[in-house]
């Protein structure tokens, strides 16, 4: 492969184009460094900021134009933008990266003097009977179908799971016309234990934000069914029907056409644990985070990570975490500068955590071990829960031992989707993950021919 590599080099690669990463790129840049931005998609914005396809922006509008603002800033600034673009490995403390064009395969090698990796998350879902049937989706994937084009993923749909971005994905399905059916969440965060109330109090804008999608949910008649959660789906080619089970026990059955499932999200942590970062399980008890500064830089001297991928924390928190990164690469790549004062970013950083952490009290995860036996677990190879038990009982009983023995997340996700419930079901607790290997993706065969043209 390495014959056929196009090499490039830049002062600091970001990779990831979302929120944390634009906002790096462009006080990096105005910093005066050269600065390569990466991203698998063909369009910047990551998943908040999120472009329409050109036919779409024109009939239906600008999708989040502060998106549009940001991006149009990191170009003017000079940034050099790889998009369609895959970081497949790295080594040598993330100095090199290994790309990928994502149509072609075309490989890159580039040199760097600092990486910042801010790749986000991917939405968390845990199995259930039936989530495997056409019409189960994610919520995410539900928004993305209401917002870039607009259509709805059903006329009726079921969203259920919990997190707050529930509300949002509900808000999105009634603009576009979907019905909604029932939205049931998990907990109880709406109705919250007066020891978080003061927290919430001291977040006035995510209330408020909260406040605007339960009211336009109560004017549709959407109420939250809280406390509830989905048992099992069925249907023949196509979900038709939904359980929900109540607290109190008791079980109804729903007529949907969707059922959008999603329990928040989980940091796409890769990249720094493929070059060695050391990581500590995060405070919930169910990812493995890398360790950082207050700025980002990890273990691995010239690796800094920021947003989603170093801990969910939402949009907001991205774009400041970004920019605290990228003064802080300033301040190792160009020592000659004058100073420039992050205690305010800082300060917002840490008041952002603080709402995170509130999030995880009042939207804490279920547990894993009811899944039941018959339920596939790893989709890429169809291995069910019974069998990822029936591997740990007899002496598989390491994470990738389970692995080997049933060959759960050796598919085409490399374990992304199923990890987090393998070594649940395995018991090793959640945090506990597979270990990154190059490539981190899979890649295309022409990527692995010689000759290939190379760009
Ligand atoms: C599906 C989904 C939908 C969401 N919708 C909303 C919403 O509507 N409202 C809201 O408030 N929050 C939403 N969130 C949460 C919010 O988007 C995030 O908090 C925020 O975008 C985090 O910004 P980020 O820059 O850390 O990551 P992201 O915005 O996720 O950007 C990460 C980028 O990294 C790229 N990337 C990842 N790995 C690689 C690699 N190896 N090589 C190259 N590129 C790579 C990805 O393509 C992506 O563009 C959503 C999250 C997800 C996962």
């Amino acid at each position: 492969m390495a014959d056929v590599m196009a090499e490039s080099e830049t002062d600091v690669a970001v990779i990831g184009g979302g929120p944390a990463g634009l906002h790096a790129a462009l006080v990096l840049a105005r910093g005066g460094l050269s600065v390569v931005l990466l991203d698998e998609s063909d369009t910047l914005g990551g998943q908040y900021y999120k472009r329409r396809a050109e036919q779409l922006a024109a009939a239906f509008g600008d999708f989040r134009p502060r998106g549009t603002e940001l991006i149009r800033q990191v170009r003017a600034a000079g940034v050099v933008c790889r998009t369609g673009t895959l970081v497949w490995g790295a080594e040598d403390a993330g100095r090199t990266l290994f790309t990928s064009d994502v149509h072609t395969g075309a490989l890159g090698r580039l040199s760097t003097r600092a990486t910042l990796a801010a790749t986000g998350a991917y939405e968390r879902s845990l199995p259930f009977p039936g989530w495997t049937l056409p019409g189960v989706v994610t919520p995410g994937f539900a928004l993305h179908l209401a917002t870039m084009d607009r259509v709805p993923v059903g006329s009726r749909v079921v969203l259920a799971g919990t997190g707050p971005f529930l509300l949002p994905v509900a808000c999105a399905l009634l603009e576009v016309g979907a019905r909604i059916e029932a939205l049931i969440e998990l907990n109880h965060p709406y109705r919250p234990r007066a020891s978080v109330i003061g927290g919430a109090l001291r977040q006035p804008a995510r209330l408020a934000e909260a406040a605007r999608y339960l009211l336009t949910l109560a004017r549709h008649g959407v109420r939250v069914e809280q406390g509830s959660r989905v048992l099992a789906a069925y249907g023949d080619t196509q979900v038709t029907a939904v359980d929900i089970g109540h607290e109190d026990g008791s079980v109804r059955r729903l007529e949907t056409d969707a059922l959008c499932v999603g329990f928040g999200f989980r940091p796409s942590t890769e990249l720094p644990r493929l070059l060695g970062c050391r990581t500590e399980p995060d405070p919930t008890g169910t990812e493995q985070l890398p360790v950082v500064d207050a700025d980002g830089a990890t273990s691995v001297d010239g690796l800094y990570v920021a947003g989603d991928c170093a801990g969910i924390a939402g949009v907001h928190a991205a774009g400041v975490r970004g920019q605290l990164a990228a003064h802080a690469i300033l301040r190792r790549l160009a020592p000659g500068r004058a100073p420039v004062r992050v205690a305010g970013l800082r300060r917002r950083a840490r008041a952002l955590d603080r709402f995170a952490a509130l999030a995880d009290r009042l939207y804490p995860m279920p547990a894993t071990a009811d899944i039941p036996d018959a339920t596939q677990v790893c989709r890429c190879e169809s291995v069910s829960a019974g069998e990822i038990r029936q591997a740990a009982a007899t002496g598989w009983n390491d994470l990738h031992g389970t692995k080997a023995a049933t060959r759960a997340g050796m598919g085409p996700c490399q374990g992304r989707e199923c990890g987090h419930i393998v070594a649940a079901l395995a018991g090793r607790g959640e945090a506990e993950c597979f270990a990154a290997r190059m490539p981190i993706r899979p890649l295309p065969m022409a990527a692995t021919v010689e000759g290939q043209d190379v760009r």
